[in-house]
């Protein structure tokens, strides 16, 4: 293969997967044909994911595998409080901002460690939706500015930990979601003899679109409408505790991908914000809360997949609100807040998983049929060997209408099963050579006047589906991609290497699980989605390893157990060298192994579950099953059914895969 060649391709590759449009500036396809990480996209450090993943398995940790690249999230939350810093300073604004990272959206523990790490030098402070990660927010928190927010429901002793809270860190700041709420505050209040810091979550008539758009307007499960609201600030004047009142939150849903869905909300929100500071509430923060969207699909639309708009227009929206509104009532600037949770860790994790097999077999090319062979089968076989680019719909109409006579033939016993074969043989044949007819037709006539290049007739969308294959892939999409299958959310999904070629089939992804639901058959695409993707033909004896982007927000916590395949080992890739337990830095230990710097290392090894731990979950205890087996086994060998030799083999099997990740290995 030549290296003009190989560029090609590459280039090819790189439109086909949309790698230009969501990988930026994270991902990219190298010379190899490799998909490379970018960690860190003002550094040089530049990470194979095939090699890698070829280097994980070496170390023992066999596919799938996720990665997590902490340089991205440092990149991230850089990126987000770049932009409002940015933005305050053009807009000469004289207030601050202070971003909080919603703990539900990823809760492991190295990940959250990270956001408040790379978040010190920004304020950056975490967001609590439930008691649990209050704890988690509390514990991780050190050293920092950042706030804590304190959301979701409450009971007495959230509210108590809250307050207390606040003497370690100085900043807790608990918003009123209900009404109740408030009797609770004042009963730990006056028990504790500390003063909170409170907000109140608004509900406003603004409404987000697309799946998430119950997250606000009257229907919303959480907020105070405008009279309760005005009842809270009446209820805290009577306890002498309107001082205590310094914020306003709205959450309008999830990836928002119209930037005139935050311009509405914050319209309205600010006004909450300015009449609470008219009724004497010394206002001091106005929380945008989340929505901020990611472009998995690359496309720059509004799209559900999509968002149109950038980071950094985001910004600059909330902060001309904000100022704007106060600016207006005459009041102090206030510290703006948000709550990017899916704009912030989506991109750090990638889950590689590798292809076990294809439900498609690539059958001979068909020899032409003897004297007395069924006229279907010749009127196929003259349908394949005629096809042209000129002809590409009639022989496609030829080809299905010989189907559907073949398959009648069958049912009324007029054609045997073999026969019925060869039909199906050369029908996926005809299938093979209209679409690889159709392809070049349209890269003969780039130019043609009045004639769209990427003009397909309607009926070839039918031949990609009949050429589709079920690509068999090991993973869960219910453990590792669960919104794929709960709300059809798209992930960017392509191979990891072979992209110095040019795919020539496209398949649905089946997981591993026996659920019919546990199959990928929606993926990105220009416009739209598309139901298959374009990949390479499996090559004996060679793995296929493929990955799937962007999934850090959301799918490792709500992922579940479905048919028992547990967590996927998880690690750490970081770039620069690798601090030793003392303290000192190490030199990045590929160079120790084999001399070839690689600039990075993998930091944390988090392995995943194990049969045993999995069944544990569901209250199996692993020795005791052992021992049920074993029982039966000696008493089918005293009844002579089993020899000792399979006894042992049968122990042997039990006990292994007992301490066996719950994936297949290949
Ligand atoms: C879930 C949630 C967020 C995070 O939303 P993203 O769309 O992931 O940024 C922020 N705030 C609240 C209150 C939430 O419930």
């Amino acid at each position: 293969m030549s290296n003009a060649s190989d560029s090609d391709c590459i280039s090819q590759n790189t439109d086909t997967y949309r790698v230009g449009g969501w990988g930026r500036p994270y991902f990219s396809i190298n010379p190899e044909g490799h998909l490379e990480v970018h960690p860190n996209p003002n550094g040089d450090c530049r990470v194979d994911l095939y090699q890698l993943s070829q280097q994980l398995e070496a170390r023992g940790l066999s596919l799938p595998v996720l990665v997590r690249f902490p340089d991205i999230l440092d990149h991230r939350i850089s990126r987000i409080n770049g932009a409002f810093a940015k933005a305050i300073e053009e807009y000469k604004y004289g207030g601050r901002y202070q971003g909080v990272f919603p703990v539900k959206v990823n809760q492991q523990r190295h990940l959250v460690e990270e956001v408040v790490e790379y978040g010190r030098a920004w304020g950056h402070g975490l967001e609590a939706g439930s008691k649990p990660e209050l704890l988690i927010a509390l514990s991780l928190m050190h050293d920092t500015d950042g706030l804590v927010i304190c959301n979701g429901y409450k009971d007495l002793s959230y509210v108590e930990t809250a307050l207390l809270g606040q003497r370690i860190q100085h900043t807790v700041i608990v918003v009123l979601e209900r009404v109740e709420e408030l009797d609770l505050v004042f009963e730990a209040s006056k028990r504790l003899g500390i003063r909170p810091v409170l907000g109140v979550r608004a509900k406003l008539s603004s409404k987000g679109i697309g799946p998430w758009e119950d997250s606000a307007g009257d229907r919303a499960k959480f907020g105070l409408s405008a009279a309760e609201i005005v009842l809270v600030v009446d209820r805290l004047k009577e306890q002498g505790m309107l001082s205590c009142l310094q914020l306003v939150h709205f959450h309008i849903g999830s990836q928002v991908s119209n930037i005139s869905t935050f311009k509405n909300a914050l319209r309205e929100a600010t006004r909450f914000y300015v009449e609470l500071f008219n009724m004497g509430a010394p206002m001091k923060y106005m929380d945008v809360g989340g929505g901020l969207a990611v472009d998995y699909d690359g496309s720059r639309t509004d799209f559900h997949a999509s968002k149109n708009y950038d980071t950094q227009e985001y910004a600059y929206d909330v902060v001309a609100a904000i100022q704007e509104a106060c600016d207006r009532a005459k009041i102090p600037p206030a510290t703006i807040v948000s709550e990017s949770g899916r704009a912030t860790v989506a991109h750090q994790s990638v889950l590689v998983f590798d292809v076990l097999g294809s439900n498609q077999i690539d059958y001979a090319l068909p020899n032409a049929p003897e004297e007395d062979a069924h006229s279907v089968i010749q009127e196929l076989y003259e349908t394949w060997s005629q096809v042209t680019g000129a002809n590409i719909q009639e022989s496609w109409h030829d080809a299905t209408q010989a189907r559907e006579e073949a398959q009648s033939l069958f049912k009324f016993g007029y054609l045997s099963l073999r026969e019925r074969a060869r039909v199906d043989r050369l029908f996926w044949h005809c299938a093979n050579r209209i679409a690889e007819a159709g392809r070049t037709a349209a890269l003969d006539r780039p130019g043609e006047p009045g004639r769209d290049p990427n003009f397909v007739p309607e009926e070839m969308e039918d031949i990609e589906k009949v050429r589709s294959a079920v690509y068999y892939s090991n993973f869960s999409v219910f453990r590792s991609a669960p919104d794929t299958w709960a709300i059809d959310q798209l992930f960017p999904i392509m191979p990891i290497h072979r992209l110095n070629e040019i795919p020539t089939k496209r398949a649905r992804l089946a997981d591993l699980t026996c659920d019919s639901d546990g199959i990928i058959d929606h993926f990105i695409d220009k416009d739209d989605v598309k139901d298959s993707l374009e990949v390479h033909a499996l090559k004996q004896g060679e793995r296929y390893m493929m990955g799937m982007f962007l999934v850090g927000a959301y799918q490792e916590i709500l992922g579940d157990l479905h048919n028992l395949f547990g967590d996927t080992h998880a690690v750490h890739v970081r770039v620069g060298p690798r601090r030793r337990s003392n303290g000192a830095s190490e030199p990045p230990e590929s160079q120790t192994s084999n001399g070839s710097e690689l600039g990075y290392h993998v930091e944390h090894v988090v392995k995943g579950d194990r049969t045993d731990e999995v069944l544990s979950y569901v209250q199996y205890d692993a020795e005791a099953m052992v021992e049920r087996v074993r029982h039966r086994a000696e008493d089918a060998f005293e009844q002579g059914n089993l020899t000792l030799e399979h006894m042992g083999k049968l122990m042997e099997h039990f006990e292994k895969s007992l301490r066996a990740y719950t994936y297949l290995s290949v």
